[in-house]
Formats: C-alpha cells, sequence, structure tokens
C-alpha cells in the first residue's frame, strides 16, 4: 500500500526518523533529508506528494526553502514543522495560503492527522484547480487593481541625507502588498525641465534609491525614464531629490514602472500562470482598455493586485480602484 510520497526536512535526525517509522506504519513512502540544501534539491529533482519542512536549520532556512519550492512547484503541498519560537513565521507562511504547519513536540497521531489533512487540501486544491481548467483558456479571472501614483523609495544613507542624521522613515499606512507602506516623508523631484513636488516616500528602505513616475511627468521634468520593472534600474536616467534637510543627487533610478500582477503561488495556481510570465488584463468599463505586456511577479508573500500608474489608470477610466480580467496570452 502506498498512501503517497513524503518528503522530510529536518536537521534533526530524531525528527526525520521519527517522522520515518510514523508515517510509513501509515503506508506513506517516506524519504528524509538531513538539511535545507539537501532537502530543497530533492524536492526539486523529484515530485512528492507532500514536502515537510522545519524552519531552522543551519544550511537553509526553511522559509526559504518552502520560498523556492512554490516558485518551482506551485502545486506540490507543504507542511511546516515548527517549534515555539518560529511559531509566528509558519503562522504568516498559512495565512498566505501555501501552507499548513505543525507544532514540535507531536505525537504520532497528531503527525499523522497534519499530513493526511494537508494531503485532503491539496487534492481539494487540485480538483478545484482542474474545474477551472476545463472551462477553457477563454476564462477571465477577476484581479484586482491598485493605482500607483508617483512615489520615491529611499536607501537609509539617502533617507539620511534628506530627513536628517539618524532619521527613520515614519510609516502612515499599509500597502496593499504585506510589509509595504506609505510614509510621512515626501520629497520633490528637480529635473532639468522642471520639478514635481511633494512625491511620497514608500517603505521599507532599499539598498538602492528609486523614482516611479507615471509617461505624463517624464516631461514635467525633462526627462526620459524607461519602462522598468522595480528594482532594474541599469540606464536609467537620475533625478536630484530635495528633502527638508538636504538634497540627494541621484545618478540613476528613475523609472516607469511596468504593469504588474502580485499575485502568490495559489493564486498563480488557479489562473495557471508562471512568475514573469506576460499575460493581458482586460479592464471593463466606460472606456474600456486591455492593457497588454503585464508582467506576472509570484511570491508567497505576495497578495493578488495588479499595480497600473496613473497614466494608465486614467486611460482605463479608473478612479481609485477597479477590477480587471486576467487573459493568458496562449
Ligand atoms: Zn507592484
Amino acid at each position: 500500500m502506498n498512501a503517497g510520497r513524503i518528503l522530510v526536512v529536518d536537521d534533526d535526525p530524531l525528527v526525520g526518523g521519527s517522522c520515518r517509522r510514523v508515517l510509513s506504519e501509515e503506508g506513506y513512502e517516506v524519504d528524509v533529508a538531513e538539511g535545507g540544501r539537501m532537502g530543497l534539491e530533492r524536492a526539486l529533482d523529484d515530485s512528492f506528494d507532500l514536502v515537510m519542512t522545519d524552519l531552522k536549520m543551519p544550511d537553509l532556512d526553511g522559509m526559504e526553502l518552502v520560498r523556492t519550492l512554490k516558485m518551482e512547484q506551485p502545486r506540490t503541498p507543504v507542511l511546516i514543522i515548527t517549534g515555539f519560537a518560529s511559531i509566528s513565521s509558519a503562522v504568516e507562511a498559512t495565512q498566505l495560503g501555501c501552507c499548513n504547519y505543525i507544532e514540535k513536540p507531536f505525537t504520532p497521531e497528531e503527525i499523522a492527522k497534519a499530513v493526511s489533512s494537508a494531503l485532503e487540501r491539496a487534492g481539494r486544491e487540485e480538483e478545484a484547480g482542474r474545474d477551472v481548467e476545463e472551462e477553457g483558456s477563454s476564462l477571465t479571472h477577476d484581479i484586482p487593481i491598485s493605482i500607483s501614483a508617483h512615489h520615491v523609495h529611499l536607501a537609509q544613507e539617502h533617507v539620511e541625507a534628506l530627513f536628517g542624521r539618524g532619521r527613520e522613515l515614519t510609516p502612515v499606512g499599509d500597502l496593499s502588498q504585506p510589509g509595504q507602506f506609505a510614509c510621512k516623508e515626501r520629497v520633490n523631484l528637480l529635473g532639468n525641465g522642471g520639478q514635481i513636488d511633494r512625491v511620497r516616500v514608500l517603505g521599507p528602505v532599499r539598498d538602492e534609491s528609486q523614482v516611479e513616475i507615471a509617461r505624463t511627468e517624464q516631461f514635467k521634468l525633462g526627462l526620459e525614464a524607461p519602462v522598468r520593472m522595480s528594482g532594474d534600474l541599469e540606464d536609467t536616467p537620475g533625478v536630484v531629490l530635495q528633502g527638508p534637510e538636504g538634497f540627494v543627487e541621484l545618478k540613476h533610478g528613475v523609472i516607469c514602472a511596468a504593469r504588474h500582477v502580485h499575485m502568490a503561488p495559489r493564486d498563480a495556481y488557479q489562473f495557471d500562470v508562471r512568475d514573469r510570465e506576460v499575460v493581458e488584463v482586460h479592464v471593463p468599463g466606460e472606456r474600456q482598455v486591455t492593457f497588454g505586456d503585464v508582467v506576472v511577479r509570484v511570491n508567497p508573500y505576495y497578495r493578488l493586485d495588479m499595480h497600473v500608474d496613473t497614466d494608465e489608470a486614467n486611460a482605463a477610466g479608473l478612479v481609485k480602484s477597479g477590477v480587471g480580467h486576467l487573459r493568458r496570452i496562449r
């Protein structure tokens, strides 16, 4: 009898051994990897019905393993084995819809039950996914749309140069993606052709400062901002930032953000799209528009949301937010 193939990743041989014993008795075929790197390699090389992983391992963090695995194999269910110390990250992972978790120490009954319910849930989701696929490729999916007004991301050294030594960003509101926030701080953008005042800073701080503007605004500043994904700053123009305590001359970093959809692996699974895939999003309404060149970004920490700039929002007649329908281009 084979109830399914399970990979157990835990640097503690006692945990690996007891999982093997208990789960083999339940009829599962069990493979154990005593470390994160080895576990990830094995998970990616093979196809398991379930991957169980510890979070705290010396060679590779369990969340890192889950992230990589979910990018490559979004359909493989994950069960996180966690000690009390890392329970909050396990809960977070569950809320993001990427896995179940079980707390150490556990009894044989508890582990058997956790495994069977994780497999059951995965089976239900696969069925739901199949239903979606069977309805055909013309099927469209609702995507919430948020409008990104022009904004600035700052490196810590620039925060201090603009707002004062030792200053940190002051969050005033959460953004749609977990961990991202709007700040009280604003800067003026000074270009050769003109300036844009009071541009909002978004946090947290980044390694490199970046300015995102809409196409209309590049004419105001007198520069040419290429369409780029966030963080892709090579060969982009610079601009001068003005804060209450000083100026920063950015050598590069001004972009017009490529339109994109953030989604978690579970969404990617349901829409049957991959990270970095390019899709179309149709926005219905009085000024209905179909956006092409929409880049899909998949990450367990993302929440389903499409980001367009103010020009794109105006073109589609969107005021504060909207809903679009995703179309695969295949
Ligand atoms: Zn975005």
